[in-house]
């Protein structure tokens, strides 16, 4: 197993023509961890594994209980509990609204999806997970979102999942080879993003490239595009507050991931 970040959706609210909503799988030193799963990424994961019943999988991070963030988590369980039953259970670190919403769509009975999933809450920790530390911190959100932070003795990488800008952002991020961070580029949408008055939910990429500078993160890349955006708008914007080096996610890059 190489060491790389694998986007597997990187739009915002809905997904493009083709595309897929928040979806990201690390792999670090023969460890695989899912971060978000929204509209669209499960079969993409699952190509990615080679596996219909998701088989090589470590855990599963998921930020906040918005649909783009984590319906699939629901198309994985079924893949677990239908191709994999009594296999051991899956690490969920999730906010408690995420797993609330996973036994909504089991009509309110978690039975099974006890069995699947071993949860485990955010934010808190530490927890360990194969060769990462993981924390996390509230950031604000429409809902509770927890950023997290994946720390190894040589690589650390930092997502935001959603948020408004903060000075938390700058801790989160402190020092990451990858800042993974949303940039929802609300001046150029031809649609209409939800009211965003007061308190600020989501970053502006030019936010982001100053958080990332803040944060004196290596690499920044920059996800969660509203559909319709123009990307590259958004990395000039960044790169207006940010000299390091700034990717742009879209479904199906691979990063490789130093050491
Ligand atoms: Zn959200």
């Amino acid at each position: 197993m190489t060491n790389r970040l694998v986007v597997l959706g990187s739009c915002g609210a809905w997904p493009e023509p083709g595309g897929a909503c928040s979806g990201y799988v690390l792999e670090y030193r023969g460890y695989r961890v899912v971060l978000d799963l929204g509209y669209g990424t499960l079969s993409r994961l699952l190509e990615l594994l080679g596996s219909v019943s998701a088989d090589g999988l470590d855990a599963v991070v998921v930020t906040h209980h918005h649909p783009d963030h984590m319906v699939d988590l629901h198309a994985l369980f079924r893949a677990r509990w239908f191709g994999r039953r009594g296999a051991s259970s899956l690490p969920l670190y999730s906010t408690p609204e995420v797993y609330a919403m996973l036994v909504a769509l089991e009509d309110g009975d978690d039975t099974e999806l006890r069995q699947v999933f071993d949860l485990h809450p955010l934010p808190a920790g530490p927890y360990e997970l194969g060769p990462f530390q993981l924390t996390s911190v509230s950031l604000p959100h429409f809902v509770p979102n927890a950023g997290v932070r994946l720390s190894s003795a040589d690589f650390i990488l930092a997502y935001t999942g959603d948020t408004g800008p903060d000075r938390a952002l700058a801790d989160l991020g402190r020092d990451a080879d990858l800042y993974v961070m949303e940039a929802t580029a609300r001046d150029q949408q031809a649609s209409t993003l939800p009211s965003t008055a007061v308190p600020r939910v989501h970053l502006r990429a030019s936010e982001a490239g100053q958080a990332a500078a803040d944060a004196h993160a290596r690499r920044l890349l920059l996800t969660h595009f509203w559909p319709g955006s123009d990307r590259l708008l958004s990395a000039e914007a960044a790169a207006r507050a940010y000299d390091g080096e700034i990717l742009v996610a879209r479904d199906g890059l691979e990063i490789p991931l130093l050491a």
